[in-house]
């Protein structure tokens, strides 16, 4: 779990553009770590980005303006694909690769990092293969679909020496990054309620999210790891227990094989309890905490943002940020200086979550309490 102090939120604070009109505005603990406008004309760390979907595009634009990062190479098993990110990329033929060839990434020099963006169930593969061949990998969340897939896939890394970490945007974002030091320095003392739900209305959208056998859950794994992550970062906790309801299926066609909505209760040590909803049937998207002396709260605060938040004492007013880049920055300046991965976003971070999805689905479907000690 990810413990904020002054000095790891100076550090991890990204700073995109615009940033210096806002200034004004920022809080007294926040100094900014570099100056925006400074460039690096240092080498850069080559990312092999693998599966070229959605949120990939996404990830492409954040390299194209990340200061230590940049787009050397792609996987994909659609050649048409590879042409055309071959070409708006300026990726040579020889860093282009398919779901066949990859393991030949071992004899490229020019990729060191593979980040994998397929879905969920083609993770601990695609992982595993670039560990062997050498390479650091980010993973996109949920890290796999079991627990035990997640071990697997750290265990491979440790024996190729390579880093792991999970692709969690928000540990980088300072609107989530202030929500993490209200809770966890107590400044409107002890919290004991959080309150955090994602959901999305997917309308009449059919993809590889709703085939467990891709997704290996529903919006559970999707958008609910965030609030079991958000419900950790605020408090700085891990939860003893969870309980947990299945919601209703309103489209049995849709929801044949993951669920439609779930919602659910996590118990700290503390005595904080944290209670949070998904779905794909409904547009949700915040995360609340109720302290003893006052409130904190964001809406949206888990998306793409722009973020909107406040306290008991008034309105958060930070940068809007490029979320992608500023992650892929942190960790790409981290991975040249040859150091290690802060613990907060490894593949241990990633194992944690889904092991208390594990336990969530266990108490929906039981109806019991399930201890996570
Ligand atoms: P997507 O469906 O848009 O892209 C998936 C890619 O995988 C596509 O290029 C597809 O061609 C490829 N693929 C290969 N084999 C496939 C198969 N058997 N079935 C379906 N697609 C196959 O999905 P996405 O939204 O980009 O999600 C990819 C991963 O990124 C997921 O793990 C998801 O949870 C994660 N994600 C993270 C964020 C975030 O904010 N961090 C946002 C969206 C998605």
């Amino acid at each position: 779990m990810r413990k904020i102090s002054r000095r790891t939120f100076i550090h991890n604070f990204g700073v995109g553009v615009g940033a210096t009109s806002v200034m004004a505005s920022l809080p007294s603990f926040i100094a900014l770590p570099e100056n925006p406008s400074e460039t690096y004309d240092g080498v850069k760390l080559n990312i092999a980005l693998c599966g070229l979907g959605r949120y990939a595009d996404y990830l492409a634009k954040g390299l194209e303006v990340s200061k230590y990062c940049r787009l050397a190479g792609i996987v994909t098993g659609t050649p048409s694909k590879a042409l055309d990110w071959g070409k708006k990329y300026s990726i040579p033929e020889k860093n282009r690769y398919n779901y066949q060839n990859f393991d030949e990434i071992i004899h490229n020099k020019d990729i060191d990092l593979v980040y994998v963006v397929l879905p969920n169930a083609m993770h601990k593969e695609f992982v595993i293969r670039a560990a062997k061949a050498g390479k650091h990998v980010i993973v996109e969340k949920p890290m796999a679909v079991t627990a035990s897939d997640c071990e697997e896939m750290i265990a491979a890394c440790e024996k190729a020496g390579v880093q792991l970490a999970v692709g969690y945007r928000l540990h980088f974002e300072p609107y989530n990054l202030e929500m993490m030091r209200l809770g966890q320095e107590k400044v409107f003392g002890q919290v004991r309620l959080v309150e955090t739900s994602l959901g999305y209305n997917t309308g009449d959208t059919i993809d590889w999210h709703l085939k467990r056998s891709l997704s290996g859950g529903g919006p559970l794994v999707n958008l609910g790891i965030y609030c079991v992550q958000a419900s950790r970062y605020l408090l700085g906790e891990e939860p003893i227990s969870v309980t947990a309801q299945f919601g209703p299926i309103t489209n049995k066609v849709k929801f044949a094989e993951v669920e439609e909505s779930i919602t659910w209760q996590l118990n700290f040590p503390s005595g904080a309890v944290s209670n949070s909803s998904t779905s794909y049937s409904c547009g949700v998207d915040r995360l609340f905490a109720s302290a003893d002396e006052g409130f904190f709260e964001l809406s949206p605060a888990i998306s793409y943002g722009p973020f909107r938040g406040r306290t008991s004492n008034g309105e958060m007013n930070f940068p809007e940020i490029n979320q992608q880049q500023t992650q892929m920055d942190a960790i790409g300046k981290i991975l040249l200086e040859n150091k290690k991965l802060p613990s907060h976003i490894t593949g241990a971070e990633g194992l944690k979550d889904v092991k208390i999805l594990e336990a969530i689905y266990e108490a929906a479907k039981t109806g019991k309490k399930v201890s996570l000690v």
